[in-house]
């Protein structure tokens, strides 16, 4: 028999936010009339000998420029909770959307893991250059991670891999051509780290996705494919959704612990 897994806590780390937004942008064509509030996150997993951090955040500069409203340098939120960004040696990139991979410098130890598909397309596809991708896109972030390849900093991920004994990345295309997502063995069995598979709880519960779709068909996909995965739904989380905020144990200020 092989021997039990590990077990890890998941915290919700928001460094910017609320923004309001329509809730046919978090909701594709639902209640045009009507606004939702949604926040920036990054996540921290955490398991007796290794933690590991999902997405990056914005680093200051870019915060700036676009006037993020309620930012905090990830760096001075993770402190929070004792993680010093410098030391961080593991780094998943869910995709490379400016506010989930601006801030990849503010980590300057860690070693990234991101979807080689995800890479190919926004480092090198000129596709990622028409204004509906590059509205999302940041080159500051994808330079510093260009540069990276074929250093041991960056490892390509092909589809679902281990990546430590009860962490698994598995593919989930969609809102971006080679999202991947973070399933984790916790107290309450299987979560998932769903990064913007999913912007609020309501996307996942009503299989709706948000308005920024780069493949309907494969998104569809995704969501039954993580669903079976979860060990029950609760345990499947969002990108974006405030609730993750406010409807958990806060361990620190803009810190939650979901699991
Ligand atoms: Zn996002």
């Amino acid at each position: 028999m092989s021997p039990p897994l590990p077990i890890y806590e998941i915290y919700a780390v928001k460094y910017a936010g609320p923004f309001t937004r329509p809730v046919a942008k978090v909701l594709w064509n639902v209640d045009w009339d009507k606004e939702t509030d949604i926040n920036y996150y990054l996540w921290v997993i955490k398991g007796n000998n290794e933690t590991l951090i999902v997405d990056c955040g914005v680093a200051p500069t870019l915060a700036q420029q676009m006037q993020l409203q309620g930012y905090v340098n990830p760096v001075q939120v993770l402190i929070r909770i004792g993680v010093e960004a410098s030391q961080v040696k593991k780094m998943v990139i869910t995709h490379i959307h400016f506010d989930h991979a601006n801030g990849a410098e503010l980590f300057p130890n860690a070693t990234f893991y991101v979807q080689e598909k995800e890479f190919n397309f926004w480092i090198k596809d000129p596709v990622a250059q028409k204004p509906p991708f590059l509205m999302l896109s940041d080159p500051v972030g994808n330079a510093y991670l260009a540069k990276l390849e074929g250093t041991e900093r960056l490892v390509f991920i092909n589809g679902d891999q281990g990546m430590l004994p009860g962490v698994e990345l598995l593919f989930a295309p969609g809102h971006t051509p080679g999202l991947q997502v973070v399933a984790v063995n916790t107290a309450k069995g299987t979560a998932i780290v769903g990064s913007d598979c999913a912007h609020i709880f309501r996307n996942y519960e009503e299989e709706i996705p948000s308005c920024f779709i780069a493949d309907m068909v494969s998104w569809m996909k995704t969501y039954d494919k993580l669903k079976a995965k979860v060990s029950s739904l609760d345990l499947l989380f969002p990108g974006h959704d405030t609730k993750m905020l406010t409807d958990y144990p806060e361990v620190a200020e803009d810190i939650t612990r979901l699991l």
